[in-house]
């Protein structure tokens, strides 16, 4: 059942494709900004936001991590813009068991934009000094449900991989460690 429908501030990050030089600025951003401690390493891999070249059309596409999702998809389209042949993945913000993109190297857990939480502007718009990232706020009537956090979005996807009563003893076991 859904919510009412409450007025709620929409954060966007609008990407223009042809001003982005590939510079990766902004995967070194967000990379650091979500270190623990904040700026303590600097490393894309752990970055929610990654510059993908598309060979085939020679295009840097910014793309910031998107939803979780625990299977990957059956179809492949090709997208044809002004002549040139773009793949779906290559738009595809997912975290998905089909690439290694949008994954914590070292957990494998799914990476997520948060949109840099309390921040005003959000670090990878900060650092994009070719403009091709920029930041709009607008109010929009929405249903009040909440959205999976981090955390829940981590579970989700251990609980995929390992089953729920792995998942349960681990945490069992854990917790005694408290
Ligand atoms: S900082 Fe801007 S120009 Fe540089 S790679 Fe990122 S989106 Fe592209
Ligand atoms: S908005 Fe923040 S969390 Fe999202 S990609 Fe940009 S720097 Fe990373």
């Amino acid at each position: 059942m859904s919510g009412q429908a409450k007025k709620k501030i929409v954060k966007e990050i609008k990407v223009d494709v042809e001003k982005c030089i590939g510079c990766r600025a902004c995967e070194v951003a967000c990379s650091g900004f979500h270190a623990s401690p904040k700026y303590s390493s600097f490393n894309p891999a752990r970055s929610r936001i990654r510059v993908v070249l598309d060979l085939p059309s020679d295009v840097y596409v910014p793309l910031r991590a998107g939803e979780y999702t625990a299977a990957e998809c059956t179809g492949r389209q090709t997208f044809r813009i002004n002549g040139k042949n773009y793949s779906e993945c290559s738009f595809c913000p997912a975290s998905c068991p089909s690439r290694d993109l949008f994954k914590e190297p070292d957990s494998g857990l799914p990476l997520k934009c948060d949109m840099c939480e309390d921040e005003k502007i959000p670090m990878c718009v900060q650092v994009c000094r070719p403009g091709a990232l920029t930041y709009e706020e607008r109010e929009e009537e929405r249903d009040d449900e909440p959205t999976p956090g981090e955390v829940e979005i981590g579970l989700q996807a251990l609980l995929h991989r390992h089953g729920a009563q792995k998942v349960k003893d681990t945490f069992a076991r854990l917790s005694q460690g408290e």
